[in-house]
C-alpha cells in the first residue's frame, strides 16, 4: 500500500470552517443522494471537507457536490464502486493527496434487490452482499489502515433495523446488514487500543429512493407500527452520524444505535 497519507498542508488550509480547529475530512460513500447526501451536508455545515463517492456519475451527484461546496468547505466527489478494491484505494490515496488525511469515515453506500427467497436470483444475492458487505469491508480496510497508523479516526457504518428484526423479501439485504454489525463490532475491538472508534447506525424505513422499493401496502403497515407516526428523514440519520463521528462521542465504540421512530418498542 502506498505511503501517501501526508497530503500538502496548503491544500488543507483554505479558509474552511474546519480551520478553526484541526482540519477535519470525512469520506462518505453513497453520497450522491438520500441519506448519504444528508450526512455530507450536515458534516460540511459543521466544517468538514467532504470526499463523496457514488456508483455512477449523475446530476444528483453534481448537485450534491455543489451544495457541499456552497457551505464553504472542500468537496471532492467522484465515481467509485466500493466493490472494486483497487478503485477504493485509488480514490482514498487521491483524496488524501489533494486534501490531507481523512479523519472520519461514513460507510453508507448500499442497495436492495428484494424478492421472496424461492424466487430470488443468485445474482441478487451476490449484488447485495458484494455492495453492502464486501464493499464496506473494502473501504474499512483501506481507511482504517490509515487511521491505525495515525492513531486516530472515527468510523460509522450504516446498517438497518432489518438486520435486527428481519423482513420478508429482504433475506439478502438482512444478511448483508447483519454482517455489517458483526464486522463493525469486531473492528471496534481490534482498533480501540489505537484511538480509533467504530459504530453502527441502524435506520428504520427512511424517505429516500430506496424506500420506493417497498410496496405501498407494506409501507402503510410498517407506518402503523412506528410510535412516532412517520417514516424517518435522511436528516434524522445524519444528526446521529454527526454526533458519533465527533469528540462528543469519544467514549462510544462498538455500538449499534437505531434511528427508527421507536419501531423496536
Ligand atoms: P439511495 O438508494 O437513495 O442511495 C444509495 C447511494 O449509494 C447512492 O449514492 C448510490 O450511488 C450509492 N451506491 C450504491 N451502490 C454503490 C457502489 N457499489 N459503490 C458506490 N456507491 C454505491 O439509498 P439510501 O440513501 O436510502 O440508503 C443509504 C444507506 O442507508 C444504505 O446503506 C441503505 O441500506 C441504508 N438504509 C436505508 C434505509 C431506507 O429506508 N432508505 C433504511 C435503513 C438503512 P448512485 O447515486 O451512483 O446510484
Amino acid at each position: 500500500m502506498s505511503n501517501d497519507i501526508a497530503g500538502p498542508e496548503s491544500h488543507a488550509a483554505h479558509g474552511t470552517k474546519g480551520d478553526q480547529e484541526s482540519p477535519r475530512r470525512v469520506l462518505v460513500t453513497g453520497a450522491a443522494r438520500g441519506i448519504g447526501r444528508s450526512i455530507a451536508l450536515k458534516l460540511a455545515a459543521e466544517g468538514y471537507d467532504v470526499i463523496g463517492c457514488y456508483r455512477s456519475e449523475s446530476k444528483e451527484a453534481r448537485a450534491t457536490q455543489e451544495e457541499v461546496e456552497n457551505l464553504g468547505v472542500h468537496a471532492l466527489f467522484t465515481e467509485c464502486d466500493v466493490r472494486d478494491r483497487d478503485a477504493v484505494e485509488e480514490m482514498v490515496a487521491h483524496a488524501e493527496n489533494e486534501l490531507g488525511p481523512i479523519t472520519a469515515l461514513v460507510n453508507n453506500a448500499g442497495i436492495t434487490r428484494n424478492g421472496p427467497m424461492p424466487l430470488l436470483a443468485g445474482q441478487s444475492w451476490d449484488d447485495v452482499i458484494d455492495t453492502n458487505l464486501t464493499g464496506m469491508w473494502n473501504v474499512c480496510q483501506t481507511v482504517l489502515y490509515r487511521f491505525l497508523r495515525r492513531k486516530s479516526g472515527t468510523c460509522v457504518n450504516i446498517s438497518s433495523i432489518v438486520a435486527l428484526s428481519g423482513f420478508v423479501t429482504m433475506s439478502n439485504y438482512a444478511a448483508s446488514k447483519a454482517g455489517i454489525i458483526g464486522m463493525s463490532k469486531s473492528l471496534a475491538r481490534e482498533v480501540a487500543g489505537h484511538g480509533v472508534r467504530v459504530n453502527v447506525v441502524a435506520p428504520g424505513i427512511t424517505e429516500t429512493q430506496m424506500m420506493e422499493d417497498i410496496p405501498v401496502p407494506m409501507r402503510e403497515k410498517m407506518l402503523e407500527r412506528i410510535p412516532l407516526k412517520r417514516f424517518g428523514r435522511p436528516e434524522d440519520v445524519a444528526e446521529l452520524v454527526s454526533y458519533l463521528v465527533s469528540d462528543r462521542a469519544a467514549y462510544i465504540t462498538g455500538q449499534v444505535i437505531r434511528v427508527d421512530g421507536g419501531a423496536a418498542l
